[in-house]
């Protein structure tokens, strides 16, 4: 993903610019990730958090996510869309949504991490390493 590259919740009000290509893109299949995104699984990318800059204002909230740490997931207030998880290890970085991106080809999936908790009808790529937890 070249950078800047820009994004969006699904009615606008809430829009971002990231100065910086991703350090990582991934597939999260813990159960708070398929509850948080109403997906079996949530895809996303991590960038850090100087690097976005974000127009309007997310909503948050907190909840101790699979690995015990505290995830903070943020979403649209008018539309829903979930956009943004900071995990208390590495506060200084954020997840993004990969559904969020203007151009979603961009998006390349690096690993799937927490797979013990994947939907058994889900299909994994051959192609990406799998972790059953974070590695
Ligand atoms: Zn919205």
């Amino acid at each position: 993903m070249t950078a800047p590259f820009f994004g969006g919740c699904a009615c606008g009000a809430i829009r971002y610019v990231c100065s910086r290509a991703p350090v990582a893109m991934l597939n999260g299949h813990c159960l708070d990730c398929q509850r948080s995104s109403g997906a079996p699984f949530a895809s996303g990318f991590i960038v850090a958090e100087a690097d976005l800059q974000v127009r309007g204002m997310p909503k948050t909230y907190s909840l101790r996510a699979s690995s015990g740490a505290l995830a903070t997931r943020s979403f649209c207030p008018q539309c829903g869309s979930p956009l943004f998880t900071r995990g208390e290890a590495n506060a200084t970085f954020l997840s993004v949504r990969f559904p969020t991106l203007d151009d979603t080809s961009a998006f390349q999936p690096m690993l799937d991490i927490w797979t013990a908790r994947a939907q058994p009808w889900v299909c994994f790529s051959q192609a990406i390493p799998h972790y059953p937890q974070t590695p």
